[in-house]
Order: C-alpha cells, then structure tokens, then sequence
C-alpha cells in the first residue's frame, strides 16, 4: 500500500466496522419484527408523511423541491424548534441525525493535537457504538471508561480519566445500550469538577422516553455551563431514523466552530420539513411515546417476574447482561424471527416494539431461563 494509505489506516486505526442493526430473518408462519436499532415502531404520523409527499410532488402547480439543495441552515427548522426548546435558534446547529451533529462536534474540537500525542475523547463504555469511530476518525484517542458493575456512567472514574490532552468528554443519557439516565445531581456534580476548556456532550437521543423526575436535563446543564453541548435527533421519539436529522444546542462561540466544519446541505428538505411537520404534529408524536413507554414498563416487570435481572432503563430499549450467553439468546430470538442487538461476551439490547413483537421476546426470554 502507498504511504497515503499507511498513514491513512494509522490514523483512524483498527476498528470493528459500525455494526448496523439486522433485519430479522424469515420464519414460516411469524411475523418478522426488527428489534434491534432502537427505531420507533410507529410510522410517522400523517402530517409528516404529507409534508413529504408535498415536497417530492409539488403542490398547487409548484414543482417538485428535489432538484432544488436544501437550505444549508435548516433555518426554519431551528426557528421551530428554538420556542420548543426554549433557546435561541442561533444556538441550534442540525446534521445529519445527531450522528452527523456528533461528527461536527468531534471534528471541531479534538483530533491529531498539536503536540506528539493526540487529543483525547472521553467516554463511558460500553455506550454507543459510534464514539468510538467518530473520536478516531478525527486523529483523535477514544479513551473509554468502564460502566459500573449495575451498568451506570462512572463519573468519577471518567473525571479521573481527565488529561491535559483531553478535549470532549461524551455523556450519554440514557446509556445506549445499558438504558440508565443520569441524575441532575451527579451531573452537576460532574460539570463543576471538570475544566471548562473541556467541551462535555450531553447525548439525549432517547430523552423523550424518560419518566425519572430525577434524570438530568441537558438543556439546564447548557444554561448553566458555556462548554456544555446537548445532542437531540428526529430519529427516535419522532421516527424519523430513515430521513437523517438531529442537532445539538450549545453557545454561540461553540456553533460557529461547528458550523464552520459542518457538511453543507447534510439535512434535506425532506428531513427538515418532516421535522417541522412532527413538531407541528407533536401530541400524536407524543402518544406514540408514551405507548413505547408504557411497553417498556410492561416489557420490565414481566422480565423481573421471570427472574432475569434487567438494569434501569429510561431508553426504548432494554439491556439483558447476558455474559457468555449472548449468542445462544440473540439466536434463540432469531429462530422466533426477532432481531436483537447482542455485544458479543456482553450482553443483548432490546428495542421496546410492537405489542406482538414484545409479547415474542418475553416468550423467548422466560423460555431461555427455564
Ligand atoms: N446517540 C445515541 C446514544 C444513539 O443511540 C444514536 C442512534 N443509535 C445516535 C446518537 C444517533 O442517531 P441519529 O444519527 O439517527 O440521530
């Protein structure tokens, strides 16, 4: 390989390839259900689903936008949402889902360094898969710190993890995959002992699904901390996975170094008005949360009744700590034509579905352990 391609492969390093979610495999006589990528079983509500329409067929004469780019801004999008958030629209800054706003954010402030060593990203683990490959993608160290034994953030630990080389530091609320929300109280706690040159992201891709009074809200921790940055998405609560749109919020000296890096035009006008359209339509977004929430509750009783020992989850998912068992469960599943999320040697993560899909996993999981 030429030295482009060395230098290349030694700076993003060896990592396991995202591992995107499975479709479930076909069983005769079963309905398929795919459970593992935390998506929303609902489709979108109506009103998004015609925005769309509008805008790929023209209304009224009007032609068709997608031979037009998109607004780079997402302006009306943020002027929507700003009033939902109670925050200036200046201080919100979209990608392509948060993933893509994540990116800007790495991209930004931590990569090759500037000395012999590279800057440093820290962040829990086992959380989402894709700190890792953000974090190096940019040049940058991905420090991980273990979760504690009951699957929580470590945050003393974290703090002890600190450099001088450090630069972000991910918090993610609730763990994907572990389920657990952290507490305003440890949050706080947290901020005041970490340097502010140190940017701390605060990850809510599943905060709609949280019931915990006593769970952090990212938005205060922005107000009160100028290096805090929240991270929301359309592709959870909203089910809006396919159409790729999230954002962060976060100080006006943050946004213009991410609006400096971000991919012009990473969110398209179907993305961005079907966004607009679930806002718009939020009661109905909201009651289809509230039915993924009351499965979870439904889904966690039933599973502790059955013995199993299922850390707190406040996410559309739940985590089953299924050690050297992992396989044998996620194949156990399979042959119920159920996809789940298994970490190999870890554990199994378990989008909360459809009733049927539920009542499914349940009957695979209480015959697993009998
Ligand atoms: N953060 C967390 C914690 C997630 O679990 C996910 C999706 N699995 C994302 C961010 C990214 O989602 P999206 O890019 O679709 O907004």
């Amino acid at each position: 390989p030429s030295p482009a391609v060395v230098r290349a492969h030694a700076k993003v390093g060896k990592l396991p390839p995202y591992a995107a979610g499975k479709p479930p495999v076909a069983v005769p006589g079963l309905a398929p259900y795919k459970l593992s990528s935390n998506e929303n079983p609902f489709a979108p509500v109506p009103g998004v689903v015609e925005r769309v329409h509008e805008i790929v067929a023209g209304v009224e004469g009007a032609p068709s936008l997608l031979c037009r780019y998109p607004d780079p801004l997402a302006t009306e999008l943020r002027e929507k949402l700003a009033p939902h958030l109670d925050v200036p629209a200046e201080d919100i800054v979209t990608g392509a889902g948060s993933l893509g706003a994540l990116s800007q954010i790495i991209t930004a402030f931590a990569g090759e360094g500037e000395g012999t060593e590279p800057d440093e990203v820290i962040f829990a683990w086992r959380s989402f898969e894709a700190y890792p490959i953000v974090a190096r993608s940019a040049g940058a160290k991905d420090v991980m710190v273990p979760l504690t034994a009951d699957h929580r953030h470590d945050l003393p630990a974290m703090l002890d993890a600190i450099t001088d080389r450090t630069r972000v530091i991910l918090l993610c609320t609730p763990n994907n995959p572990t389920g657990p929300a952290l507490t305003t109280a440890e949050v706080e706690d947290f901020l005041a002992k970490v340097p502010s040159h140190i940017l701390v992201v605060i990850d809510e891709a599943y905060v709609e699904f949280i019931r915990d009074e006593d769970a952090v809200k990212g938005l205060e921790m922005y107000r009160k901390h100028r290096n805090v940055v929240v991270l929301r998405t359309f592709s959870k609560a909203h089910g809006l996975a396919n159409l790729r749109v999230g954002y962060s919020v976060s100080h006006p000296e943050i946004t213009s170094a991410l609006r400096t890096v971000a991919v012009p035009f990473a969110v398209s006008t179907l993305a961005e008005q079907a966004a607009v359209a679930s806002l718009e339509h939020l009661d109905e977004v909201l009651g289809h949360v509230q039915t993924v929430v009351d499965e979870r509750v439904r889904v966690v009783a039933a599973l502790q009744e059955a013995g199993w020992d299922v850390p707190e989850t406040q996410a559309n998912f739940v985590w089953l700590p299924l050690g050297d068992q992992t396989a044998a469960f996620a194949e156990a599943a399979q042959a119920r034509a159920l996809s789940v999320r298994a970490f190999a040697g870890e554990g199994v993560r378990v989008t909360m579905g459809e009733v049927e899909a539920n009542d499914r996993f349940l009957e695979v999981a209480r015959a697993f352990r009998s």
